[in-house]
C-alpha cells in the first residue's frame, strides 16, 4: 500500500471530500467535522459513504490510510505541528496475552498506526510489560480507558462480554474488531512477521554463502579453502566443531586438510584408512547428508571422535561430477538434532565446497606441474634460478651461508650409445632419488637440464657443501642397479666470495664442474 503511486488509478476526490478526510485524519468526529463545516453530521456521513465507495474500502479509518497511500492526504503533519500521534490511526488493545503482545510488537514500527492504551484484566499479562517498554498507557481495567479518544479499539480475548459492553460504550465512529475478524488479523500479522523472520534468515544465509563464494575466488591452496570452508559450515549450523578431509584416490584413504574446535592431538591427525562398514566409508556411500543426533547412541562407534567428546555429527560426502573428492563434516559436543534447513544449507554448502577444492586441487597440481621436471620429479631450471635469487638476497640481509653445487655425469653419451636412452633414464631417476635422499629440506634441488643437476644449499658453509657433494657422488658411485658403475663431477661455489649474484654463482660453480671433468672427472672441485 504505501508504496502505491498517485497515477491513472488515483480516484478523484472531491476538494469538500479531501477536506472532510482530512478531518478524520485529525481524529475528528462526524459531529465535529459538520460543526467546523456549517452542515449537519449527516451531511458528512453522505460525505464519507460516497468517499468510501471511490476507495472501495469499509471503513472511514481505511479511506484515510487508502488516501495516504495513493497520495491525497499526506501520511502525517509536518512535524511539530501537532500534538503527538495526530494523523495516526489510534488503536486501544484489549488482551495482553499472546495474540496482543504479537500485535503489538507489529504495531509498534508501523509509522501510520498509534496504540494509545492497552488493557488486560491479568496484571501479569506478558503485553502489559511490552506496553510499559513501549511508552503505552497500560491498565487493568479496559473500561476506564474507552473514555480515551481513539479510532479502533481492537478486542483480543475473544471474550463475548467485551464485545457486548463495547458495543454498549464505544462511540459509534469507533471502530471495534473483536472476535474472529481481531484473531484473524492478529494471525496474519504474526504469519508476516514470522515470514519476515524466516526472509531475514534466509538473506542472512544466502549472504554468507555469497560471502564464501568471494572468499574462496581469492584462495588458491587446498588448506586455506579447507580452513575457509569449516569456518562457513560451523556458522551456518550454529556448530563449534568441523573438519574437511579428502580422498586420496592413490592410497584409497583420507587426508585431513582442516579442523576446527578440535584438539592438537585430532588437528595432528594426518590420514586414516577407509574401514569396510566404518562410519567414512557409511559416509562417502551417501547421496546426501549424514545425521547423527547422538553418536554415543549410534550403532557404529568410532573411537578418535568419542574420545574428542564429539556427540552429533552432520557430514556429507564432496563430490563433483560423481567423483568422490572427500568429506565435510561439522559436530557438536552435545547430542544435537540438526534443524531441516541447516541441513539443507550444508547441502548446498557441499556443492560450494565440492567444487571449489576440486578447482584448488587441479591448481595446485598445475602450479607444482610447472615447478617440476616430469622426467626425475626434481625441480626444474626456472624455479632453481627464482629460488636462488631469493636466498642470494636474504644470505645478503643476513650475513648467512649459501652454496652452490653444480654436478654433470661422467660420459653418459657413452652409458646411453651403449645401453639406449631408456637405460640412460633410469639412470638419471636413479641419481635424483640419491640427491633427494642427501639433501635438506632447506635445499632446493634441481635437474638443471639434460644430465646435469643444481643443489642450492642455504645456511650451508663451503667446507659443509663440499663434504655433502663428495658423499653424494660416493653414494652414486657405489650404487649397483645399473649396467655399470656410474660416476659424477661437480664443482662448488659460495656466496659471497665466489659470486654476489646468483648468475655469478652459477657460472662460477660451472666452471668448477669443467675443472674436475678436466683433472679427471669423479671428483669434487671448488676452487
Ligand atoms: P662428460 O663426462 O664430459 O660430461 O661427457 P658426457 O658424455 O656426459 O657429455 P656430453 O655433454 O657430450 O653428453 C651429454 C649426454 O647426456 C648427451 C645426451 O645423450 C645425454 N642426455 C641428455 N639428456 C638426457 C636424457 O634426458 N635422457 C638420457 N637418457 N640421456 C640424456
Ligand atoms: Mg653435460
Ligand atoms: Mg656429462
Amino acid at each position: 500500500m504505501a508504496t502505491m503511486q498517485k497515477g491513472n488509478n488515483t480516484p478523484s476526490l472531491t476538494k469538500k471530500e479531501i477536506e472532510i478526510l482530512k478531518w478524520v485524519q485529525e481524529g475528528k468526529t462526524n459531529e465535529e467535522i459538520g460543526l467546523i463545516l456549517g452542515r449537519t453530521k449527516w451531511t458528512v456521513k453522505f460525505h464519507l459513504t460516497n468517499v468510501m465507495k471511490k476507495l472501495d474500502v469499509a471503513s472511514r479509518t481505511q479511506a484515510v490510510s487508502h488516501a495516504i497511500a495513493y497520495g491525497i492526504l499526506p501520511a502525517l503533519r509536518p512535524i511539530g505541528t501537532g500534538e503527538k500521534g495526530v494523523g495516526k490511526l489510534r488503536i486501544g488493545l484489549i488482551g495482553c496475552g499472546n495474540g496482543g503482545s504479537a500485535m503489538m510488537e507489529l504495531l509498534k514500527d508501523n509509522p501510520v498506526v498509534e496504540l494509545v492504551w492497552v488493557a488486560d484484566s491479568n496484571r501479569k499479562a506478558p503485553g502489559l510489560k511490552i506496553a510499559k517498554k513501549l511508552n503505552v498507557e497500560t491498565s487493568t481495567d479496559y473500561v476506564s480507558m474507552l473514555k480515551k479518544k481513539v479510532d479502533v479499539v481492537v478486542n483480543v480475548t475473544g471474550s463475548r462480554e467485551i464485545s457486548e459492553e463495547l458495543r454498549q460504550s464505544v462511540p459509534t465512529d469507533v471502530e471495534i474488531m473483536g472476535g474472529v475478524s481481531a484473531k484473524i488479523m492478529v494471525e496474519l500479522f504474526e504469519e508476516r512477521r514470522k515470514r519476515m523472520e524466516e526472509r531475514q534468515k534466509m538473506l542472512k544465509e544466502h549472504e554468507a554463502l555469497y560471502h564464501l563464494g568471494l572468499v574462496i575466488e581469492s584462495i588458491d591452496s587446498v588448506n586455506d579453502a579447507g580452513y575457509a570452508i569449516i569456518d562457513y559450515a560451523t556458522k551456518l549450523t550454529n556448530t563449534p566443531a568441523g573438519s574437511l578431509a579428502l580422498f586420496d584416490e592413490k592410497n584409497e584413504d583420507m587426508v585431513l586438510v582442516a579442523a576446527k574446535g578440535f584438539s592438537k592431538q585430532f588437528k595432528n591427525i594426518d590420514r586414516w584408512e577407509i574401514r569396510p562398514g566404518g562410519l567414512t566409508s557409511k559416509i562417502l556411500n551417501q547421496d546426501g547428508p549424514m545425521l547423527i543426533p547422538d553418536l554415543t547412541d549410534h550403532e557404529e562407534q568410532n573411537p578418535v571422535l568419542l574420545r574428542e567428546g564429539v556427540k552429533s555429527i552432520l557430514a556429507a560426502p564432496l563430490t563433483v561430477e560423481g567423483r568422490i573428492i572427500g568429506i565435510l563434516y561439522v559436530n557438536d559436543f552435545k547430542p544435537k538434532n540438526f534443524r531441516v534447513e541447516d541441513i539443507s544449507l550444508f547441502s548446498l554448502l557441499t556443492v560450494y565446497a565440492g567444487l571449489t577444492i576440486d578447482r584448488v586441487k587441479s591448481l595446485e597440481e598445475t602450479r607444482l606441474l610447472s615447478i617440476t621436471d616430469g622426467l626425475t620429479g626434481l625441480h626444474n631450471q626456472r624455479y632453481m634460478m627464482e629460488k636462488l635469487q631469493g636466498e642470494v638476497h636474504r644470505s645478503k640481509r643476513h650475513g648467512s651461508p649459501l652454496c652452490v653445487l653444480m654436478l654433470d655425469i661422467d660420459h653418459f653419451k657413452k652409458y646411453n650409445d651403449t645401453y639406449g636412452h631408456l637405460d640412460g633414464n633410469k639412470v638419471l631417476k636413479t641419481i635424483s632419488r640419491l640427491i633427494q635422499k642427501n639433501s635438506r629440506g632447506t635445499d632446493t634441488t634441481c635437474r638443471f637440464g639434460g644430465e646435469e643437476f643444481c643443489i642450492v644449499m642455504p645456511e650451508v658453509e663451503k667446507e659443509g657443501a663440499i663434504a655433502i657433494a663428495k658423499r653424494l657422488i660416493k653414494s652414486i658411485e657405489s650404487d649397483k642397479s645399473h649396467h655399470r658403475k656410474v660416476t659424477m663431477s661437480g664443482g662448488v661455489s659460495s656466496y659471497p666470495k665466489d659470486g654476489k649474484t646468483h648468475m655469478e654463482l652459477i657460472k662460477a660453480a660451472d666452471k668448477r664442474l669443467y675443472k674436475a671433468k678436466a683433472a679427471g672427472r669423479n671428483k669434487i672441485v671448488c676452487s
